[in-house]
């Protein structure tokens, strides 16, 4: 009989340097407390990691881990985590003058090779040290062992994958950097399933520092599921109910007029929330609309009420309408469409394969809709062809579409201004240089080359917009970023908690890190009774309810969940929790287990001198657009963010509070207490002065 139910009992660590692989089998009250995925992560790699190294050096570790309820068959559950410390955000000058190294860093992927992390054995796969030549870990039920991989290095994922089914299988799943992160680009991540990628915070250039390729993997392995008959009965209920489909027709027509309601919205100025309320009608519409649509479904809506950033942030929907973004709205994309696909356990199954062969391609995943206003209205580009071929590339080279998109607006712009030249853009592939300009998107493509191979100016690039303008004079004001990681298409100045998560997060700049306007745009009160969060512009209520989405989200997560099944109705968690784990627990102690997770990131942050508290001014309206649905919008954020971090137990600049560690268990940290940094007040002084 087994003592271990609904999760394997297991993680694995490999030191690249000493060419070691060592088991450990943490005791049932670490995933008690930390659960899985990011959870477990921040617990490991807090404890292990030496503070202060260099986030490209052998003293980094990587994780990656599967959410807790991941293998158990659970609906939604299929997302993996890679974490460690970020090459990419919470750099910069300290009260003390030196300077923040690195903050936390993690990122979220879904496809099966979370799974399959677990049929290999695995609750985590911990990664140490650094190569002297480029390797590979590969796992099966027999054996595991770092392989020499020569041959895939330099190759693309669909290439090495490949060549890695050839000689292990067509059934082992492969999770790898690219050409992107083989190069450490700073806003490289981690691709698996041909196109999915666990994108933000830089990851992938952490790997290619240490030589890391791939891990591979052929487990057969399974957990052992407490109650079985009731976990089966739980799962088949639920996704009976998600699986009742509306109407084609009646999809079209709903999503037409919604797109039309932006229009109303604007000029008689309707609350988001209402929007909101109207999409979580009888919690049917969303997942009718992901499953026929992905995530392309909002593109026009978005654009329409402001939601996507235009022209570097500059711009409105004036200067970019929604007739412009015609050839990429969701039917419009439709028409590409070979079959659908998801990821494993899910109802839904939001993603789509396309016909490439229209676009010199093969099959290519639908864009997503950050990768489609990251490359639409962002950089003016009105060309469906330029995304599709932008998407694969970067897919295929594993760059995070969100931050490159950034980096290509911070670009157009910087030419704009001449700040830079046709030759600073010489490259093998263009001997004379180019010039990418607003007006001409098919040099989107070159561009975006020289930057994953550093060559020229792209070498300068790709390195992330806020350290670039540091050698770019005169540019600051175009590197739209927080903290050092480019902003997502979801624009703060339409909701302000958006923004409050933008700066605060331990991850900042992120919108899967849960603002409260963000979130209560679909019925998130109804995923779980008692949840109780809801948009506020008041600051006192905003910050509460950040403070409490921000713990919801950080335990949600662990549990491997995809974000969308927050918006599709009820979810029977606990119920699943005791089937699976035999675990009885209430929504206080997952919420308490959230509180742990987001404190000990933000640990991480104040120990490295990391929590930084820096958003570009032009990102919060400063200065405020002159037209469009954000016209006139500032924010001050700073009485906000301080509210917010009493309301999560931490002080006002931002460092977690000896009773809040004391209270959740975290007392290992408090000894960190004496070196950690906050939010160092002279920017903020300067923030406020520069608004007088
Ligand atoms: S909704 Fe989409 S992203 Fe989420 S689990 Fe399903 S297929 Fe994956």
């Amino acid at each position: 009989m087994s003592d271990i139910y609904g999760y394997m009992g297991k993680i694995l660590w490999v030191d690249l340097t000493k060419k070691e692989l060592k088991e450990e089998k943490p005791d049932e009250e670490i995933y008690r407390k930390y659960l899985g995925g990011y959870g477990l992560g921040v617990y490991y790699i807090y404890s292990r990691l030496k503070p202060k190294c260099d986030p490209l050096g052998p003293d980094n570790i990587i994780g990656f881990c599967p959410g807790l309820m991941t293998g158990n068959a659970a609906p939604f559950t299929g997302r993996y985590m890679v974490c460690g410390k970020s090459p990419l955000t919470g750099k910069g000058p300290l009260e003390d003058g030196s300077k923040g190294t690195g903050g936390w860093g993690d990122a979220n992927s879904g496809g099966y090779f979370s799974p399959a992390i677990k049929r290999a054995g695995y609750d985590a796969i911990f990664i140490t040290g650094s190569s002297d030549k480029p390797v590979y870990l590969y796992i099966d039920d027999e054996r595991k062992e770092l392989i020499d991989a020569d041959n895939i290095w330099g190759k693309n994922f669909k290439e090495a994958d490949k060549i890695l089914k050839e000689k292990h299988g067509k059934i082992c799943k492969t999770a790898m950097i690219g050409v992107g992160g083989e190069n450490q680009v700073l806003v490289s991540g981690i691709v698996n399933d041909d196109g999915r990628i666990a994108a933000r915070s830089g990851l992938g250039a952490v790997l290619g520092a240490k030589k890391f390729k791939c891990i591979c993997l052929k487990g057969k392995k399974r957990t052992v599921i407490k109650d079985k008959e009731k976990a089966k009965e739980l799962s088949k209920s639920y996704n009976k109910q998600l699986r009742k489909k509306l109407n084609d027709k009646l999809i079209k027509i709903i999503l037409k007029q919604a797109s039309n309601f932006t229009g109303l919205m604007r000029t008689i100025n309707i609350p988001l929330s209402i929007a909101g309320k109207i999409t979580s009608i009888g919690t049917k519409l969303f997942p009718n609309f992901l499953r026929e649509y992905g995530t392309t479904w909002f593109t026009d809506i978005c654009l329409g009420l402001g939601d996507s950033p235009v022209k570097n942030f500059k711009g409105s929907i004036k200067d970019f309408p929604q007739k412009k973004s015609k050839n990429f709205t969701y039917d419009r994309i439709e028409e590409y469409k070979e079959k659908r696909y998801g990821c494993y356990s899910c109802p839904v199954q939001c993603g789509a394969i396309l016909d490439g062969s229209q676009f010199g391609l093969a099959e290519t995943h639908r864009p997503e809709y950050e990768t489609i206003q990251a490359f639409g209205s962002l950089v003016m580009n009105e060309d469906l062809e330029v995304i599709i071929k932008v998407n694969e590339y970067l897919n295929m080279t594993g760059v995070d579409s969100i931050s490159a998109g950034g980096i290509v607006a911070y670009t157009l712009e910087c030419v704009e201004n001449g700040l830079l030249k046709k030759e600073d853009f010489k490259c093998e592939e263009y001997p004379d240089g180019f010039l990418p300009t607003w007006e001409h998107s098919e040099n989107i493509l070159p561009l975006l080359k020289i930057i994953v191979n550093r060559e020229g100016i792209g070498d300068v690039l790709a390195n992330g917009v806020k350290e670039a303008s540091k050698h770019i004079p005169n540019s600051e004001q175009f590197a739209i970023n927080a903290n050092g990681q480019e902003l997502p298409l979801h624009d703060q100045r339409l909701m302000q908690g958006l923004g409050l998560s933008y700066l605060t997060d331990p991850t900042p700049g992120r919108h899967t890190a849960a603002g409260t306007e963000f979130m209560s745009m679909g019925p998130i009160n109804a995923f779980v009774k008692g949840l109780d969060v809801s948009a506020s512009k008041k600051p006192q209520k905003l910050a509460k309810n950040q403070a409490r989405i921000a713990k919801f989200a950080q335990a949600f997560n662990a549990m491997g969940l995809c974000i969308f099944s927050a918006w599709c109705g009820h979810y029977p968690l606990f119920e699943f929790m005791d089937a699976f784990f035999g675990w009885t627990m209430d929504l206080d102690e997952f919420l308490e287990i959230g509180w742990r997770i987001q404190t000990l990131r933000q640990m991480f942050n104040a120990r490295e001198g990391a929590i930084r508290h820096e958003v570009s001014k032009r990102a919060i309206g400063d200065p405020p657009l002159t037209e469009g649905p954000l016209k006139k919008v500032s924010l001050d954020l700073e009485e906000k963010a301080q509210l917010y971090y009493d309301s999560i137990g931490f002080t006002k600049t931002g460092i977690p509070k000896k009773d809040t560690l004391n209270r959740l268990n975290l007392k290992f940290c408090v000894k960190d207490l004496n070196d950690a940094i906050g939010r160092p007040e002279p920017l903020v002084n300067e923030y406020l002065e520069s608004k007088d």
